[in-house]
């Protein structure tokens, strides 16, 4: 399987996603047509399926587009808002860009009919604006409780995974995590890497589930550090999973 992402928007990212055994093709998330219509004769593909993530306009507002560029594509989704859902599907379920198979997880808080889309034999899962690196999704349609689950779902993915996240937010996500724990030496040589990275124009996608346990404070509600640095400023907030994690949110939310 190739994966190249597509830089939609002004921090969106769009994944070509390649089955390399039949040159299929499938786009995570299209905002912006043209952009992965390049993408797509680059790699010399024939696209056949749309795979978003959720409704948002900065992840599906190009498939209408995209759907009268290129007819009969398979539009996969959980939520009846995504444009042009040809294939409605639910938790478990499986989906197919030519010989590739992944899973739905459904991943509710950030929008209801929020998925992720999990390769399991390639170690591949795209989570647009759940899971990001360093960060997750504002919880627009949910609420912290909901947002653990989903996160904890995610977290239970082998360490070795490669997680395609939807935005570039990762150097203000890392700086914002170093607010609640500056001694995790983990964090701070992420942060200079991905400072460096997109300094010279990089991308910090993918990360990984075991890089995700080590610096993003939305995986590591468990943290002692963390909950120290919260325990100080905000002497009254239970120590609890829901309230550390919902008070880490509000602090993001405000950052
Ligand atoms: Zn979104
Ligand atoms: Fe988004």
């Amino acid at each position: 399987m190739d994966v190249v992402p597509v830089p939609q928007l002004s921090d969106n990212y769009a994944y070509l996603v390649i089955d390399p055994a039949t040159r299929e093709a499938g786009i995570v998330d299209c905002a912006e047509v043209p952009a992965v219509l390049d993408a797509v004769d680059r790699e010399k593909v024939q696209l056949t399926t749309i795979l978003p993530t959720h409704h948002h306009f900065d992840h599906v507002g190009g498939n209408e587009d995209l759907l009268a560029a290129r007819p009969g594509l398979t539009v996969y989704g959980f939520d009846d808002r995504v444009p042009g859902l040809t294939d409605k599907v639910g938790d478990g379920d499986r989906v197919k860009v030519g010989s590739l198979e992944a899973e739905v997880l459904s991943i509710p808080a950030h929008t209801t009919g929020h998925i992720a889309y999990y390769f399991e034999a390639q170690g591949v899962v795209f989570t647009g604006d759940t899971l990001f690196a360093g960060g997750c999704g504002r919880l627009f349609e949910g609420d912290a409780a909901m947002m653990i689950v989903s996160l904890e779902k995610l977290r239970q993915l082998p360490d070795d995974t490669r997680v395609y996240f939807g935005h570039e937010y990762t150097v203000n996500n890392l700086n914002f995590a170093l607010t609640l724990e500056p001694q995790n030496q983990e964090l701070n040589d992420k942060l200079a890497w991905a400072v460096e990275t997109t300094d010279g124009g990089g991308y910090t996608t993918p990360t990984t589930i075991a890089s995700e346990k080590e610096t993003n404070p939305f995986f590591r509600w468990e943290s002692s550090e963390l909950r120290a640095t919260l325990a100080e400023r905000f002497p009254d907030l239970a120590m609890e999973d829901v309230a550390v994690f919902a008070k880490t949110r509000e602090l993001k939310d405000n950052y």
